[in-house]
């Protein structure tokens, strides 16, 4: 075996260039190394344990423009909703009943859920829920807005960094949105208490394996709780349109690598991944991810939040794809538990 991949096996950790080469010369036997150690780590941590994430697109407003996003403000064509708030808490609801014990409330950049408006709802979702999870992913704010939201009973905040690398972010991101921003963001929240999520896409436009080196580097040091790492697909309304998405191998190895570095990380087999490939998410699974997020969101709008094209389970009604999600677990050999499903600390 390679030296650098017998050295990460053994300390979980490499300098930037040792994962760079790591990433440029590895042979698929030491892959299959790397996946069933990364197997192996998730299942002494979390057993055959998956955690399921009912994941809440609640609006796909945006004021930002993010090149490879399909909900960017700049997309004319994106037909824009906003779910009331009653509306979010039947989607709990449904979710309670369903099993989930985790909400993620996710949306675009909008700023009609202003600060009031956001703490209504986390304290609403808080007292009828106690025994629930509430993850928030709506993108950059003030610390102070932040602390509000842990306030009211918040408990996680996912804010992919999408890229370690200053450069590649300028890059992909219009000149009004920065990375020493994101950065900041990363660390606020984990400052006041909340369980953070970094994470970033694979083989995105102009990404390179030094830059996701330096993701994994990144992912090292930060010791994110949660990791969204998910394959770039492109949007027929972005710039990006007729980029490659990313492939289901490399995507699997991130995974393989990332719970390595990371034996305890909540990592998501996420709807991308599911999106490229028909198995991609057992896949995902089989190769270190312990989290899965089958969405709530009422189908008349599921069609309607589209980071990029294709996205699968736009039809179905969140039973069903709680039941499907079960399903497919329970075939590789996995159990999707009703279970908050907390980072284990060691
Ligand atoms: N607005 C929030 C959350 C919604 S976007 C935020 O900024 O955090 C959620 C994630 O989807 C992004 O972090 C990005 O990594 C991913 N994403 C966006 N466009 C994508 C695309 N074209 N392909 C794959 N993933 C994409």
């Amino acid at each position: 075996m390679n030296k650098v991949v017998s050295k990460f096996i053994d300390t979980h950790s490499l300098s930037v260039e040792e994962y760079e080469s790591l990433l440029n010369n590895i042979t698929s036997d030491e892959k299959e190394v790397l996946k069933q150690e990364a197997v192996k780590l998730a299942t002494s941590v979390y057993g055959n344990k998956i955690y399921a994430r009912g994941l809440i697109e609640f609006s796909n407003y945006c004021k930002n423009n993010c090149y490879y996003c399909g909900i960017r403000n700049g997309n004319k064509n994106c037909d824009r909703y906003r779910l009331t708030k009653e509306q979010i808490y039947d989607c709990c609801d449904l979710g309670y009943e369903l099993g989930f014990r985790t909400f993620v409330l996710q949306s675009g950049e909008d700023l009609f859920f202003n600060d009031d408006l956001m703490v209504e709802i986390i304290s609403h979702i808080r007292s009828k829920f106690p025994d629930c999870a509430i993850t928030i992913s709506i993108g950059e704010k003030e610390k102070s807005t932040y602390q509000k939201y842990f306030n009211a009973g918040a408990n996680r905040y996912l804010l992919r960094h999408e890229t370690a690398n200053k450069k590649l972010y300028e890059t992909i991101h219009p000149k009004e949105m920065s990375f020493d921003n994101r950065m900041r963001c990363l660390q606020d929240l984990r400052d006041i208490g909340f369980q953070v999520g970094a994470g970033y896409m694979v083989e995105c436009p102009h990404q390179t394996n030094y830059d996701l080196a330096l993701d994994l580097k990144f992912v090292e040091e930060f010791k994110p709780e949660m990791c969204g790492i998910g394959p770039f697909i492109p949007h027929k309304d972005t710039d990006y349109k007729n980029e490659k998405a990313g492939t289901l191998e490399k995507t699997l190895l991130l995974l393989s690598i990332t719970r390595i570095i990371l034996p305890r990380v909540l990592l998501p087999a996420t709807t991308a991944l599911g999106t490229i490939n028909p198995l991609g998410r057992e896949m995902g699974v089989e190769h270190g991810a312990n989290v899965v997020m089958p969405n709530l969101s009422p189908t008349e709008v599921r069609s309607k939040y589209l980071l990029y094209d294709n996205k699968i389970c736009t039809g179905d009604e969140a039973a069903e794809c709680k039941n499907c999600m079960s399903a497919r677990m329970k075939r590789i050999g996995y159990e999707l538990v009703i279970d908050r499903g907390d980072f284990k600390k060691e």
